[in-house]
């Protein structure tokens, strides 16, 4: 893997995003293994031992796919693109910026301050742009991000009706004025943060189960989101092709970890032959 060189959030929105998040991960991994699984199983029972591991597991491909997304260089800096193949036609553009022609699917992004190979889109919460060769930790991230929610929502579902008793419309009113009540100091308790720990897992599982189907789908469809809007299926290359190119070669294994390797079958620059093998 090549190493971004500016690795850090570029602008404050970046920068409050990430550690929002950040904060929000460790809280629920603290809150689901350390409050809500003690209560539900017996310590060391094979159930508890069970869910600590798989909980770990699942934390571990969180912030690992995290580091990888953010740490991996996916901007045309980390390729020399040989003269000869530059061209003018068949998608390549000029970048005023960069002051250099760009391949095919690449984009320049005014925060990275770079164009980025097959571009998806700028993530607020990794302070990087998603592309070529980060798509497939992003993929991951979110993925057990949205896996992590809904597992720290189900049990949490469980452990908060038991010791927070539901009565209409008190509950509601705690539930959606959560944050409010717990700062302002109406009602400062533990259970209220819980409470608050446990809608932020409801709302966790929502937005980022939406943004699965969305980016999942559009991996499957063999485009971006940048292309997306135009409808522009040129790189379709049938869905089995489609997660090769996203995921690599091992794309069976990469759920795993995102240690482990799994070679792309291009580089983000030429699609020329990717096109015409479609053919
Ligand atoms: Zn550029
Ligand atoms: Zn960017």
């Amino acid at each position: 893997m090549i190493v971004r060189k500016k690795i850090w959030p570029q602008t404050i929105g970046d920068l409050l995003s990430m550690v929002f998040l950040l904060i929000i991960v460790l809280l629920m991994y603290w809150f689901g293994l350390w409050i809500i699984l003690p209560e539900v199983y017996k310590d060391s029972s094979l159930p508890y031992t069970f869910h600590f591991v798989f909980g770990t597991f699942v934390m571990m491909n969180i912030t690992g796919n995290f580091t990888y997304t953010v740490l991996c260089d996916t901007s045309i800096q980390r390729i020399i693109v040989p003269v000869s193949t530059w061209k003018t036609t068949n998608g390549w553009r000029l970048c005023a910026t960069c002051e250099c022609l760009s391949p095919p699917r690449s984009w320049h992004c005014n925060t990275c301050n770079t164009c980025i190979l097959k571009r998806d889109h700028h993530c607020v919460f990794t302070g990087c742009c998603i592309g070529y060769y980060n798509h497939r930790y992003f993929l991951m991230f979110i993925w057990y991000l949205f896996l992590g929610a809904a597992y720290a929502f189900y049990y949490g579902h469980f452990f908060i009706w038991n010791r927070i008793p539901f009565e209409f419309p008190m509950s509601i009113i705690k539930m959606i004025f959560g944050v409010a009540i717990f700062f302002f100091g109406v009602d400062f308790s533990i259970n209220q943060f819980y409470l608050l720990l446990y809608i932020t897992s409801a709302v966790g599982t929502l937005y980022t189960g939406v943004l699965c189907i969305y980016h999942f789908n559009l991996t499957l469809k063999g485009i971006v989101a940048n292309e997306s809007n135009k409808k522009d299926f040129t790189y379709n290359m049938g869905w089995k092709n489609n997660i090769r190119e996203v995921f690599g070669e091992q794309w069976y294994l990469t759920w795993l970890l995102p240690y482990i390797k799994s070679e792309l079958p291009h580089d983000g620059v030429l699609w020329d032959n990717l096109c015409s093998k479609k053919n």
